[in-house]
């Protein structure tokens, strides 16, 4: 931490007045990391899925959570010290002082802290631990507005557009909506810098599907790709994707599927795949929506650490906003042959409704004649103009009629890929941190990918004045016009500029040196190896685009230098 803030990585939020837990901003070099690794989120995630991204408001109004249930129950349990008055997320708590795990629910936590007899650091008592609510609230418009809260995740804006993306995609299952953008939880007290904040970035998919076509025709990209799985048992298995779900471990393919895109995923941004695992939520733990949910955990200083939930939401968001804002939320699937099929209906009597309900009888006939019934009621209820009319059943007739159907109308199934940004961000820096020896002195180095590389060419004079420093930035100029994110320096030796670009992950290091003015050439350093090869000026553009986008050592591209 001390490093990327040093370095330029990531700062604390508000540092003048003191700073605030929480909050971090991200500093030029996170700033660049973190999109990077977004971008290439994109294109697996959106672009290879033939997704669509959206991206709608951060403050969203109250009916939104009462309706998907963060009003109300989007809690943590705290417990508050009678003596110093400090606040603290209970099952952290615990776990920091104690080593136990407990589960985050009410008794759980009540129970433990009784039996350990749980003191405040400050060696006050606690009073009883209480929910406390993660959702910021706000009102909108003046005076006293309206109720509105930050969203706690970018989900619930694609849930209630969910009418319009159905519309967009031609009323045809399956598909994904993405959006990447902030989320706000006020935590009760984060205190482990950018891994639990109370403003982050989450970049989420969500894939509509046939309840009973949780499959994915990609499967057999992933099929085979060996996972280490924790399930809900604690057992450990390290086994291919396809036997976790021929084996019941992982609940269907499209989960499998998800799982090893996301591995896929992480490896190709830096995550080490020896310190990632997919953990199984247990059944107390899952969140209230989800059937089944996978994280993806990795091994950090801290230790094993959620970047990525997986989770099969189910019907459960959609049914209540079906339920809340009174809006069809199905989705119309056809069948293949119209078949017929005996229903039970309400017959209306035109010449008994007629009389008694006057200009409202045609649509009280209609709406009857709508409703499949299944006992003998002695009434039905129906909605006219907004108003709910009890109709007796001496106003119709229960009668068994055949009637063709093309299809049926259901409520599709989500599966959630979420990713916690600054969480990978994070993990892609200490699995990055390195430390070797490089002519007899100790060097830090972080190895990132060079897909992610925040600056990817460093352009460094060899000596900081004419004809060096010049010639350096004409080199930096064609390279910022060829689209490279690059650096200029000239201040210190050139050893300590090499030893900076290490530190801050740069792969490559072009020197102008005297020779660049005898034969257009330059040296290109690598990071990894700090080996430098001589290359053409004219042939630095080309080199570059295929070093930075490939494995491939510099050696291939020029002559070796030493
Ligand atoms: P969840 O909706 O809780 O499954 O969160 C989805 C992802 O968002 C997690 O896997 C984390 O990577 C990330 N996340 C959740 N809460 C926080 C937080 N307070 N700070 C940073 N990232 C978070």
């Amino acid at each position: 931490m001390e490093m990327l803030t040093r370095r330029g990585f990531i700062w604390q939020s508000f540092e003048i007045y003191g700073g605030m837990a929480g909050f971090i901003d991200y500093a030029p070099l996170g700033n660049n990391l973190r999109r990077k690794i977004e971008n290439i989120w994109r294109r697996r995630f959106v672009v290879e899925e033939r997704a669509v991204e959206i991206d709608t408001p951060l403050i969203g109004v109250e009916e939104v959570f009462i309706a998907s249930g963060h009003a109300t129950s989007f809690n943590d349990i705290a417990i508050e010290c009678k003596n110093c008055n400090r606040i603290f997320r209970a099952d952290h708590y615990i776990k920091e002082k104690l080593g136990i795990e407990v589960e985050g629910s009410l008794n759980a936590i009540k129970e433990a802290l009784e039996y350990y007899n749980v003191k405040c650091e400050c060696g006050g008592d606690f009073k009883d631990p209480a929910p406390i609510s993660l959702m910021f609230s706000t009102s909108i418009g003046p005076g006293k507005g309206r109720k509105g809260y930050l969203r706690p995740e970018t989900a619930q804006g694609i849930f209630i557009d969910f009418r319009r993306l159905l519309s967009y995609f031609r009323d045809k299952l399956p598909f994904g909506v993405a959006q990447i953008g902030r989320a706000f939880r006020n935590e009760i007290s984060p205190r482990q810098g950018m891994i639990r904040l109370r403003e982050f970035n989450q970049a989420e998919l969500e894939y509509f599907v046939h309840p009973g076509e949780k499959r994915h025709e990609n499967f057999k990209k992933y099929a085979f790709d060996v996972v280490r799985l924790l399930d809900k048992f604690d057992v450990e298995h390290r086994i291919t994707l396809k036997e976790a779900v021929e084996k019941g471990i992982i609940a269907h393919e499209l989960l499998a599927y998800f799982i090893g895109k996301t591995r896929r995923f992480l490896l190709e941004i830096g995550i080490k795949d020896e310190k990632l695992r997919f953990r199984q939520h247990k059944d107390d733990e899952r969140a209230h929506y989800a059937t089944d949910c996978w994280d993806a955990e990795v091994l950090l200083s801290i230790g094993w650490t959620e970047i990525v939930g997986i989770a099969d939401r189910t019907d459960y968001d959609l049914n209540k906003h079906i339920k809340h804002s009174g809006e069809d939320l199905r989705v119309f699937i056809p069948y293949e042959n119209p078949i017929k099929v005996k229903k039970r209906k309400a017959i209306p009597k035109m010449n008994k409704i007629g009389p008694a309900f006057r200009e409202k009888a045609k649509e009280i006939s209609k709406k009857l004649s709508e409703i499949e019934i299944e006992k003998d009621p002695e009434f039905i209820e129906v909605k006219v103009d907004g108003e709910v009319l009890r109709i007796s059943k001496e106003f119709f007739e229960i009668q068994e009629v055949e009637e063709e159907v093309s299809g049926e109308k259901i409520v599709p199934h989500v599966i959630e890929p979420s990713f916690g940004l600054d969480r990978i961000t994070y993990s892609v820096l200490e699995h990055s941190f390195d430390k070797d020896t490089v002519d007899g002195e100790e060097r830090k180095v972080l190895r990132l990918k060079r897909v992610v590389a925040p600056v990817e060419v460093a352009v460094l004079p060899l000596l900081s004045k004419e004809p060096f420093t010049t010639k350096a930035l004409e080199i930096l100029e064609l390279l910022q016009s060829a689209g490279f994110y690059t650096e200029y320096d000239d201040s210190g030796s050139i050893g300590r500029r090499y030893r900076r670009y290490d530190e801050i992950g740069t792969p490559f290091c072009i020197t102008v040196d005297h020779q660049t003015f005898e034969d257009d050439t330059v040296t290109i350093r690598d990071r990894d190896t700090t080996k430098q090869v001589r290359i053409q000026i004219s042939q630095l553009i080309s080199a570059l685009k295929e070093l930075l986008s490939s494995g491939k050592s510099i050696e291939e591209f020029g002559i070796p230098f030493r």
